[in-house]
């Protein structure tokens, strides 16, 4: 028997929404089905909203500059209202969980809760894949306690393999040599393939989508996956324009000019990227194409911010709060109140970006906060 659950308020209204405070039983509370017929699968947990680098179509120093306030520690979630979150989110269906930020890694104690979380087990009683995004900075020091707390598969973004080019997209002087030490270190400590994300501005990096292509696969073969992920207009601050947008298609046809490629078909059809295989045999790549060709049919992606605001879509406005049931003794009512806001979810930004420019909206969660 279904209960009535209490609806959740406009997206027109100014404050957070409060997620709803559902009368449900919990045997009534199953894996919820959006509007759009789309299932919840997937779960990203921004754990902080800091970060130590500024790459220019993140965190501008502009806008992120020595006095910029972040959320404070007391706002963030702590261990146990995450691991609460995740319990209730695998009960509702999510099978993968990736944790993010700002840079995850800044999260002190972050091996204890990968630790808890690879404990979590879904009703059929199995793990859930467990996989985090960094920026590779510390994981020189990281990665060996990350592998033996359970974390089960590493994405490491890095937007250039000249240091001069990377440095001036990090925009804090990072070196490109720690980065690849740290990926050294967490293959050392038995993560592989991984993931190597790397955002192309034109203009700014896309010269080094050859020089990435060619040093990743000549060095490290299939132990890595490069993937370049089209600049997406997240947030307001990187004062976005789609002039700077490289179309992957036209990527992919810069890569084939230099090593011949196979698409790899893919049967993941919540899948965001296109995969395609050097056809000497070393390794792949693949590429997401968030604005040209948008995959809003197939996203089952939740994200979860540090402060407990639940958001449907990369390019939500504002959350649901789920802080009031993350209690212990909240139980059931948390995963209602998930469940109800996935029901009533009909995103799909991506696909309306180009038809229906938003007019007056509030402005777009920043990606450091939302967790990318
Ligand atoms: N700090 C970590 C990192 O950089 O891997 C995790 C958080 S970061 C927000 C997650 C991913 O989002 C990174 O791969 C980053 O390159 C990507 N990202 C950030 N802003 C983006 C944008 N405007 N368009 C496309 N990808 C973006
Ligand atoms: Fe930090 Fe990641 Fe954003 Fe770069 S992309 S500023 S590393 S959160
Ligand atoms: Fe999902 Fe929103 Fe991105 Fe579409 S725009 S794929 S709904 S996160």
């Amino acid at each position: 028997m279904l209960t009535q659950v209490i609806p959740l308020r406009p997206w027109s209204e100014a404050a957070p929404i409060a997620a709803p405070s559902p009368a449900v039983e919990p045997e009534d509370i199953g894996p919820p089905i959006d509007s759009l017929g789309r299932s919840l699968r997937e779960l990203r947990i921004s754990v902080i909203d800091r970060c130590n680098f500024r790459c220019v179509y993140c965190m501008p120093k502009a806008t992120y500059g020595r006095d910029h306030a972040f959320l404070s520690r007391d706002k963030l979630l702590g261990f146990d209202e995450i691991e609460r979150a995740a319990a209730a989110f695998i009960a509702l269906g999510v099978r993968k969980i990736r944790l993010t930020g700002g840079e995850p890694l800044l999260r002190s104690g972050i091996e204890q809760l990968i630790a808890r979380l690879a404990a979590l087990r879904t009703p059929e009683g199995h793990p859930v894949d467990l996989a985090m995004t960094t920026n590779g900075s510390l994981l020189g020091r990281k990665a060996e306690g990350l592998h033996a707390a359970g974390l089960d598969r590493l994405t490491v973004s890095l937007d250039a393999i000249s240091d001069a080019v990377f440095r001036r997209m990090n925009d804090v002087d990072y070196p490109v040599a720690r980065v690849l030490d740290g990926l050294e270190a967490a293959r050392r400590a038995g993560f592989g393939p991984i993931k190597i994300n790397m955002v192309v501005k034109r203009g700014v990096n896309d010269g080094e989508i050859v020089p990435m292509a060619r040093w990743f696969r000549e060095r490290l073969g299939p132990a890595v996956v490069l993937r370049f992920i089209e600049y997406m207009d997240v947030g307001t601050s990187n004062r976005w324009r789609m002039d700077e947008v490289l179309p992957s298609a036209e990527l992919i046809e810069l890569l084939q000019t230099h090593f011949p490629l196979d698409e790899v078909s893919s049967l993941d059809r919540s899948s965001t990227a296109r995969r395609f295989r050097y056809r000497d045999g070393l390794g792949e790549v693949g590429v997401i194409a968030s604005v040209t060709a948008p995959f809003c049919g197939g996203c089952r992606r939740a994200r979860l911010s540090a402060d407990g605001q639940l958001h449907t879509c990369l390019f939500s406005s504002r959350g649901h709060d789920l802080r009031p049931w993350l209690s212990a003794a909240a139980g059931a009512s948390l995963r209602a109140s998930i469940a109800t806001a996935w029901r009533a979810r009909t995103d799909r930004y991506s696909e309306l970006r180009n038809s229906t420019p938003p007019q007056g909206a509030p402005p777009r969660i920043e990606m450091h906060y939302i967790g990318g």
